[in-house]
């Protein structure tokens, strides 16, 4: 981790009608640092990915990339600066194969005529054969299995491939920044160890990507963030190692349940 704030947040604040969802947040993603976010249901985690990502308009706070504000930008601005997501509930074209899904992913950066090439192969060949390689070097290097398992639907995957392909598609878009929104959701126990690993190669390669990740999963929370936030009724109630936050009693009356 360098210590350069690349990803900050201000006050942030979202109201929905009465209900004040996240209220007055601040936070900062360093360089090459894993951010947890963990807090009860409906505490507002998914609330504050969609605040960052441009999904929604803060009713007031800011948020910047590397000291530049996005508020305002449209979502596929965001991306193209270099903020990627992944989202609670899988949004992959269940219908495409593995392979396209993350040369969409390439797309949503770039812009480069791949997606029409999609469209119609016969216009511009060479440029989707280039964009096929470039994307199964990505799967290869996120999961060999995933990889073996390119030219499948999307649809046909196990629900364990189906998260990690969201992952792969999000990286094909060359973040900066990539926030994952529970990506253990409807793993069991092995799944969640190979996606630790598989996040752990993914961060090895990419020294300087810098990751926020919604988990439920204590196991991946304490294995992989450098540092945990909790999210209570949409305020930050505390910030640490794991160690730290776990040993806090607010914290544990609050979302570890004892
Ligand atoms: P979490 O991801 O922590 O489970 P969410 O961020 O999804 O929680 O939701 C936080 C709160 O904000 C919930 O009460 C939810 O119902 C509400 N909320 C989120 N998005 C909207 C929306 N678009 N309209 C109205 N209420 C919303
Ligand atoms: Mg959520």
């Amino acid at each position: 981790m360098s210590g350069h704030a690349v990803l900050r947040g201000e006050g942030l604040t979202i109201r929905f009608g009465g209900l004040v969802a996240m209220d007055d947040v601040d936070f900062v993603l360093e360089a090459g640092e894993i951010l947890g976010v963990i807090g009860p249901n409906g505490a507002g985690k998914s609330t504050l990915f969609n605040l960052i990502t441009g999904l929604y308009r803060p009713s007031a706070g800011k948020v910047f990339l590397n000291d530049r504000p996005l508020n305002g930008l449209p979502a596929h601005r965001i991306v193209q600066m270099g903020v990627s997501r992944t989202f609670q509930s899988s949004r992959l074209f269940a219908d495409l194969s593995v392979l396209d899904n993350v040369i969409i992913g390439m797309h949503s950066r770039t812009h480069s005529g791949v997606f029409d090439a999609l469209l119609r192969p016969s216009k511009a060949r060479g440029e989707l054969q280039q964009a096929a390689a470039k994307a199964g070097d990505l799967l290869r290097s996120v999961s060999a299995s995933l990889y073996d398992q390119r030219e499948r639907a999307a649809s046909e995957l196990a629900q364990a491939d189906r998260r990690r392909l969201e992952i792969a598609r999000a990286l094909a878009a060359e973040p900066k920044v990539l926030l994952l929104d529970e990506p253990s959701s409807g793993m069991d126990d092995r799944d969640t160890d190979a996606l630790i690993a598989d996040i752990r190669g993914i961060t090895a390669r990419r020294p300087e990507l810098s990751i926020m990740i919604i988990e439920h999963d204590m196991r991946l929370v304490a294995e992989l963030p450098h540092r945990v936030m909790v999210i209570e009724y949409g305020r930050k109630i505390a910030e640490g190692s794991f160690q730290d936050i776990r040993n806090m009693p607010r914290v544990q009356e609050a979302y570890l349940g004892r």
